[in-house]
């Protein structure tokens, strides 16, 4: 056993926990809907990406549970040995129409999927724009291309334009993509997609949006590429089936020829097992929930602006956001840490987001509001809200 790693690990995580950046697991006890038990108490939940209550519905847990009784509980391989099942094809069909693409691929995760597809794309010979405030699996998966990585401010088309003018004009890339969140986890925003789609025309940029939180909730449901209208201008849709979707995995939707290169070259669909038939068969079923109804979308976003409103109405800091997503900026970490802990105890379930999943000093309690919850949850929640808010003086 190495004593450097005792060392390490000791001095590491001692500084985490002095800066409040440590942030412990609670482990949940039941379904992760609206309510979830934690340590054997019932909390309202304000903290899942379960947008539009998927995630326990009970049709799909059925549908689910077919195709584990039919297939078995794993997929016994990677996608090109014998792991694709009917079940996989037939969502990657449902995804290619749900985001109005020629062809889409599925993999495991959203995260892999970002690692696997700009990866198979972009090489060291080409450069990426990366708006600053980017996920992580999409910085990991620039980084794994060995691409060069610019990133520009966030949302910031004039630094965009500048970025993409100097790197196509500098003669040293081969190709130029553009990247983008098209909802911004931690506060909501939306990505400014006609600007950037416009800037990618004009300097032939490849453009890559990863929609994990925008699909199922913005475009009706189908998405902020959907939402602008952009289907036949973004070249890459890369989404997740984890959130809104409520199951797992990850996609990326675009034209034939793409896929077919992606199904080739992504390391994570060669030599990764691929994802069990229940979760694929539930997916299937689940995007085809939102193709055909926008009655849990109606209800999501009622739902977020009643909790916007309340907070609001309260006097807290909830930012710009531009969907059902809600922060509350506290800043300090530790305030932070302790102001979701108090929620915890007077029964509300929103974790606090700090360092490095936000820039220092803008630590927050997210709110997710989702389709499953009743006004009179939002109510009590305001309520504990308002209560928690005076007593660490958040709020007057
Ligand atoms: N992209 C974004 C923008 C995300 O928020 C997430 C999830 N946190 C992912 C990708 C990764 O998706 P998954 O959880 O399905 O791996």
């Amino acid at each position: 056993m190495s004593k450097k790693l005792d060392a390490f690990l000791e001095e590491n995580l001692t500084e985490l926990k002095d800066q409040g950046l440590y942030n412990e697991i609670d482990p949940v006890e039941g379904p992760n809907g609206a309510v979830i038990k934690i340590g054997g108490k019932d909390l309202i939940n304000l903290s899942s990406n379960n947008y539009l209550g998927l995630a326990t519905d009970e049709g799909l847990k059925k549908v689910a549970i077919e195709a584990i009784e039919k297939y078995g509980v794993g997929a016994g391989a990677v996608r090109t040995i014998n792991g694709t099942l009917d079940l996989h094809v037939q969502l990657e069909e449902k995804l290619a129409e749900f985001k109005g693409t020629e062809a889409a691929i599925s993999f495991q995760s959203g995260f892999n999927c970002n690692m696997a597809a700009i990866s198979a794309v972009m090489d060291k010979n080409d450069a990426i724009l990366s708006d600053q405030l980017n996920h992580a699996s999409i910085i990991d998966g620039c980084r794994l291309s060995k691409a060069k990585i610019i990133a520009f401010k966030h949302s910031d088309m004039e630094d965009l334009r500048q970025k993409a003018k100097e790197a196509t004009e500098s003669g040293q890339y081969n190709k130029v993509m553009v990247i983008t969140d098209g909802v911004f986890s931690m506060d909501g925003d939306i990505a400014k997609l006609p600007e950037i789609v416009e800037i990618a025309k004009e300097f032939d940029l490849i453009t890559y949006v990863d929609d994990a939180h925008g699909s199922g909730v913005t475009g009706k449901g189908k998405g902020t590429v959907k939402h602008f209208g952009l289907e036949k201008e973004v070249d890459m849709q890369m989404g997740t089936l984890s959130k809104a979707v409520g199951v797992v995995g990850g996609y990326v939707a675009g034209k034939k020829q793409l896929i077919d290169w992606l199904r080739v070259r992504s390391r994570p669909f060669l030599f990764s097992t691929a994802v069990t038939p229940g979760d694929v068969a539930a997916t299937t079923a689940a995007v085809q929930k939102i193709i055909d109804s926008t009655e849990l979308h109606d209800k999501l976003w009622d739902n977020g602006d009643y909790l916007k409103k309340g907070l609001k109405e309260l006097g807290f800091d909830i930012g710009d956001s531009a969907t059902p997503i809600t922060p509350c900026i506290i800043g300090d970490e530790k305030l932070t840490q302790q102001f979701s802990k108090r929620l915890f105890e007077e029964g509300v379930y929103a974790k606090s987001i700090v360092f490095p999943t936000v820039p220092r000093g803008t630590g927050r309690v997210r709110n997710m509001p989702t389709a499953a919850h009743t006004k009179e949850m939002l109510d009590e929640a305001i309520e504990i809200y308002a209560k928690v808010g005076k007593e660490l003086n958040v709020i007057k």
